[in-house]
């Protein structure tokens, strides 16, 4: 038996896993047979004390199945009315499964606006708190009917590796239809080799997720290894499983070879600072100069209004926005305590001048560490 493995399952009790549309439909939709294995699982795990959210795919399949149509939907309207199909059917099958079992279940459908804003962030949070609390399987899905592209988390393995982070969960588990990440195109079957353990997602593993054949859901293995980045830097273990093989979560407890794990990040960000990083888009940009960007990145500082080179973008007070270097490379990513148009007017100035330009001195720094996320990978 491994024993990273055990080590990092030994204290895993909140489990987030998250079903993709390839595991949970077949030829004929929604295969009822693969739901009712997991959700047997699911509840067996949850009787031991484990808690679990799902996230599940499945929605669009469904409707599209439902409606005998053969080819795949092309058009937003379309999948968005497929989705409208799908979805209830979804949740009744999972009722239904996780009702043998005396489990009640709740669905959460969220666009990604419900993550941006910081204060509807917090709100799911405490939904999802409480339905933990009272012994409820949340099952969570993309709100596909109304997410036009702006607001979309555009696949689950994004929306999951989000709501990873929200719950604080032990562990993010991508059941998908394939063993885990190969190390070359998994159709090669001679030379291909599954990778059982990433310590680090370097460019030979983003290069391995790109080779991979036409996915069933939206997302393919590259989605997953984006959505690895994020969880593992937020400390959390990730971990890709076939989850059509019957006794998966055992097999995952008990620390069996099985899938790809990665392991979280030893310097992981806090959930305020991982929320910056990869849940909230940048507006803009500051061109920071070498001098500020070390002071940031080498002794944890705050960017102040000397360190400014150049603003780029229209964004107000609140706003993330991205900080680049004298090279163009993205460093860190920021809430901004002022708009574009006043850093305009205070970039290169020490923070002494800042009243005397505009009128007021509301905050000595433009971007407060607390506020900044400094990275090598930022998710921007
Ligand atoms: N939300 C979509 C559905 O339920 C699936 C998205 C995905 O496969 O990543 O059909």
């Amino acid at each position: 038996m491994n024993t990273e493995r055990k080590d990092i399952l030994k204290h895993a009790r909140r489990i987030l896993i998250k079903i993709g549309s390839g595991v949970l439909t077949g030829e004929n939709g929604l295969d009822l047979t693969i739901i009712e294995h997991i959700v047997d699982e699911i509840a067996a795990f949850t009787g031991e004390g484990y808690q679990f959210v799902v996230v599940s795919s499945g929605a669009i399949a469904s409707g599209r199945h439902r409606m005998g149509f053969k080819h795949k939907l092309q058009s937003l309207p379309e999948k968005q009315a497929a989705a409208a199909i799908g979805q209830g059917r979804l949740m009744r099958v999972y009722s239904n499964a996780f009702g043998k079992h005396n489990l009640i279940v709740a669905q959460m459908l969220l666009t990604m606006s419900d993550l941006t804003d910081r204060t509807r962030f917090l709100n799911t949070r405490n939904t999802l708190n409480t339905l933990l609390d009272w012994g409820v399987i949340p099952v969570i899905n993309e709100n596909d009917t109304v997410a036009v592209e702006e607001i979309k988390f555009g696949d689950n393995d994004n929306l999951a590796s989000m709501m990873a982070n929200i719950m604080e969960a032990n562990i993010l588990i991508n059941m998908t239809n394939t063993d885990g990440l190969y190390d070359r195109n998994p159709k090669d079957k001679k030379r291909s080799k599954l990778i059982p353990l990433v310590k680090d997602i370097t460019d030979a593993i983003e290069q391995a997720a790109s080779t991979e054949a036409d996915p069933v859901g939206m997302g393919g293995m590259k989605s997953k290894v984006m959505a690895a980045k994020k969880v593992t830097a937020f400390g959390i273990p990730f971990i890709i499983v076939p989850g059509k093989k019957k006794g998966i979560l055992s097999d995952i407890f008990s620390g069996k070879d099985v899938g790809t794990l990665f392991l979280p990040m030893d310097e992981h960000l806090k959930s305020k600072k991982h929320w910056i990083a990869y849940t909230l888009r940048s507006r803009g940009k500051l061109y920071i100069d070498d001098g500020a960007k070390s002071a940031i990145t080498r002794q944890g500082k705050s960017l102040l209004p000397g360190g400014v080179l150049a603003v780029e973008g229209d964004f107000s007070v609140g706003d993330p926005v991205s900080c680049l270097d004298e090279s163009g490379q993205v460093f860190a990513k920021g809430l901004v305590n002022y708009s574009s148009l006043d850093i305009d007017k205070i970039k290169g100035l020490k923070t002494a001048k800042i009243k005397q330009v505009l009128g007021s001195h509301p905050y000595d720094e433009i971007i407060h560490r607390d506020n900044m996320a400094v990275s090598k990978d930022n998710g921007k």
